[in-house]
């Protein structure tokens, strides 16, 4: 091809680097790049000049990698996904580009801490939760195996939001992460697309015209993901609306953070503000104009690119998968039909047999709240060609539908891609699921689960499409960055290829029983907890005891994650230390962190009531500080990268049959602390991978969940017949942690006697019971350290790479680029 003349060779190659070459490079670009001379920089200015020096050493195995899959004619996978929640860049870089002690060395001899510039890194505001760092984690794996994969998303203006805690409550500041400067970044102005939206729609004939109403236009923004030491880099492509009216900070600043937008739900707005519902689903009008622009840009990108090399459509199934993170991106099928049909001239059944061969979906949830529809009326109005496009397609998969199950209306009502009613709605799942040749699960159980309960009916249809893909997080971020001294200690005793090959790590086993290695181990972990614990006292003004058990629970504030029943308890331990004040009580520190939906009033009372809870405890003299509760505000990437290597408990205590993998679970486990966990998403191989003597489970299981439910289940039983119980729920309801208020938390009390949809009350007796087992357990170290040991050893099956492996080869059929 004529244009690879021009791209190679290089006209820069990366410099033989030392330390004084890496130094010089900062030096100029804190010159020429920012603009600052060294006398007169600031942290972030360094900050950035280091961002831009590391940046140039991605760039060039990023260019190349990008040239090779196209040299290849490589069929590529793109991931498509409403939030990627990368963290924080440099740090990741340093240690993919393998230059962390040259860059320190080099800062060092510049007056320059490189620990203290990189903390000043604001984590980009992509993401809520879960779903977004899994994105973020499958990024990082594609990058490092090599495969020809990219991921499209959208550039959030502002993240979910800044959370502080003002009086014991969530109070919600703008995050406005991109003031700060993002150096990492590359704008490509060459690449901008117009989106669509409104308008009509008429037939000339059986063709359908499409006259939209208004356009906006995307831009395009590239992050590089660098692979882990193979010279390669992944691209994940950020769109951003172009132009914008400035933002009511004002309206922000009151809390009113989603009214601010909806309010000005003009064009302009789309890239505006990343949504913070996570697990409940809200129907609005700017997320779904928001989706839209995601898949429209998208999908023109891919296929520019697509076309670029074939000049026509007609292989673009061979060429080319796309894959749906849960339904929000579900309207790239819809879009693509009319593309292949309407601008393409495509046969509806051709254009059909592509599509679906085209799309793979994950779905995570099981929730019926968080199954996204959207009012038909409303798609109309914004998108009227693709509600038709959804008709037709619901018109010919239930014509199929009904040449084999005749008799049974209610099985059409039930699976038609429309849900009839008082008002009509599009249904997402239903549409992802129909429109994709694979539909997975993200953990065992929830796999199970899916095609017995939410798609039970498609997978009477569909069988062969549904499959499961255990998470995986990636050993890079969630060790080697957030762990370095367990990950150096690692590299010592099996070398380094745990780093790419997480299986590698199984080679530890020899040293189990060990002094040295178990003391390095146990040493390391104090370490890590009194670098929390210094947190904790700079920030929040809390003295934490490292000796104590660090009992932790970091997660978005939900009712099924049930961080009520974590409060129950903490205040159950209480009332028991405070009437037996003698006895040698295992100290303990509970630490929790999320974020609560701005509008989801029972989470953000929940955050209220740990922190009221957390200010009458750590207050009380009779305890001698061997109960200590803090709620860390502002949870996040960074922070989860402190916190959780200093973990030894590792709450993951949601409802059995509603929390579909977590992956926090595995991030915990890989740095050594117990899982203390319900048999629900992952923890159920966890389990089966670290052995029931070296984790805690505790409460009902699915089975016993459902039989609960369809008995009639009654927490007011549960409140009258369990004494701790029932004194922990009257201190609440009483006031007694808050006595300016007393009647503060009744209704959230009462919908727990009366209703407790998440049954914390029927598994509350057998988790007290779980942390009683742990208390014995910790007061023998060595056996503790051991069963720490044998989590991080047993995690190898939890790693991304593990994960993208078994997409790429079963799912998405691509394969690694060959790099040279
Ligand atoms: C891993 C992670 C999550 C997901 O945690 P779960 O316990 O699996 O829900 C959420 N937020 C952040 C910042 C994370 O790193």
């Amino acid at each position: 091809m004529i244009m690879d003349n021009f791209d190679s060779p290089f006209l820069y190659n990366r410099p033989e680097l030392d330390v004084q070459a890496l130094k010089k490079s900062i030096v100029y670009k804190l010159i020429f790049s920012i603009g600052r001379s060294p006398r007169e920089a600031s942290q972030r200015d360094w900050l950035n000049a280091t961002l831009y020096a590391v940046r140039d050493l991605v760039t060039e195995g990023w260019i190349s990698t990008a040239r090779q899959a196209r040299a290849d004619d490589a069929r590529r996978v793109y991931y498509l996904s409403m939030e990627f929640l990368i963290g924080r860049t440099l740090s990741n870089a340093l240690i993919a580009e393998d230059v962390y002690s040259l860059t320190k060395e080099a800062l060092s001899e510049l007056n320059v801490d490189l620990e203290e510039i990189i903390e000043k890194e604001v984590d980009p505001g992509l993401g809520n939760g879960g779903l977004g760092r899994l994105a973020a984690c499958f990024m990082d794996s594609i990058a490092t195996l090599g495969l020809p994969g990219m991921g499209y998303g959208i550039r959030y203006e502002y993240g979910m939001f800044r959370q502080k805690i003002e009086n014991g409550q969530q109070v919600e500041r703008p995050d406005a992460w991109l003031e700060k400067g993002a150096p990492w970044e590359f704008l490509r102005p060459s690449k901008r697309f117009y989106v669509a939206f409104g308008g009509n729609i008429h037939f000339e004939g059986k063709k359908c015209i499409w006259n939209p109403q208004e356009e906006v236009t995307a831009l395009a923004y590239d992050q590089m993901i660098p692979g882990y030491k193979n010279d390669s880099a992944a691209t994940l492509r950020l769109w951003s609306a172009h132009g914008g009216e400035s933002f009511n900070l004002a309206e922000f600043n009151r809390g009113e953070h989603l009214a601010a937008v909806e309010a000005r739900a003009s064009s302009k707005n789309l890239s505006r503000v990343l949504y913070p519902d996570d697990s409940t689903w809200n129907g609005r009008e700017l997320r779904l104009r928001q989706e839209y622009f995601l898949v429209s840009a998208s999908l023109q990108d891919i296929i520019r690119r697509h076309k670029r090399t074939h000049n026509s459509l007609e292989n673009l199934a061979d060429k080319v998968a796309i894959h749906l993170n849960d339904t929000h991106p579900a309207l790239a099928i819809p879009e693509l039909m009319r593309v292949l049909i309407d601008e393409e001239g495509f046969s509806w059944q051709k254009a059909w047999d592509m599509t679906r061969r085209i799309f793979s979906y994950t779905c995570h949830t099981l929730m019926s709240e968080a199954l996204e529809t959207w009012p038909v009326e409303m798609m109309a109005k914004i998108l009227p060609r693709h509600l038709q496009m959804i008709f037709d397609i619901n018109d010919h998969f239930l014509e199929y539908v009904r040449t084999y199950i005749t008799t049974d209306n209610d099985f059409i009502r039930r699976v038609s891609l429309i849900e009839e009613g008082y008002q009509r709605k599009v249904r997402m799942g239903w549409l992802s699921v129909v429109g994709s040749h694979k539909i997975n699960g993200v953990a065992a159980i929830h796999s199970d689960l899916m095609v017995t309960s939410t798609f039970a009916d498609f997978a009477r249809i569909y069988p062969e499409r549904f499959t499961n893909v255990t998470n995986g997080i990636t050993p890079r971020r969630w060790l080697a960055v957030a762990n370095p001294q367990l990950a150096t200690l690692f590299d010592k005793y099996i070398g380094t290829e745990w780093r790419y090959d997480l299986g590698q790590i199984k080679k530890l086993e020899t040293f189990v029983h060990e002094k040295d290695f178990k003391k390095a181990v146990a040493d390391i972990k104090y370490t890590n907890k009194v670098k929390l614990a210094d947190y904790v006292k700079r920030t929040l003004g809390i003295e934490l005891n490292p000796n104590a058990l660090f009992d932790v629970q970091v997660k978005r504030i939900h009712e099924y994650k049930r961080q009520m029943l974590n409060v129950l308890h903490i205040i159950a331990r209480y009332n028991a230390m405070l009437a037996n004040p003698e006895k040698d009580w295992q100290p303990r520190v509970f630490i929790l962190a999320g974020k609560a939906a701005s509008a989801y009033y029972a989470a953000k009372q929940t955050i209220r009531l740990i922190n009221d809870v957390a200010s009458v405890i750590n207050n009380d003299e009779r305890l001698q500080g061997r109960l200590k509760v803090v709620f860390i505000p502002n949870y996040s990437v960074s922070l989860a990268q402190l916190i959780i290597p200093a973990a030894d408990i590792s709450e993951q205590i949601s409802l059995a049959g509603t929390e579909a993998s977590g992956t926090s679970n595995m991030k915990f486990a890989l740095n050594g602390a117990l899982t203390l966990g319900t048999l629900d998403g992952a923890n159920v191989e966890i389990l089966e991978n670290v052995g029931e003597d070296h984790i805690f489970i505790f409460g009902n299981t699915v089975e016993q969940v459902e039989q609960l439910r369809r008995d009639g289940y009654r927490p007011f039983d549960y409140y009258q017949n369990d004494v701790e119980l029932r004194t922990v729920v009257d201190q609440i309801i009483s006031g007694q942690f808050s006595p300016e208020e007393p009647q503060r938390y009744l209704p959230l009390l009462q919908g727990l006697q009366y209703h407790d949809y998440y049954q914390a009350f029927a598994d509350f007796r057998s988790y007290v019971e779980a942390q009683n087992v742990v208390d014995e357990k910790y007061k023998q170290p060595d056996q503790w350290i051991e069963s720490a040991i044998q989590n991080m050893i047993n995690m190898g099956f939890f790693s991304s790479d593990r994960t993208i492996l078994d997409y790429a080869k079963n799912i998405w059929k691509v394969e690694p680029i060959k790099l040279k």
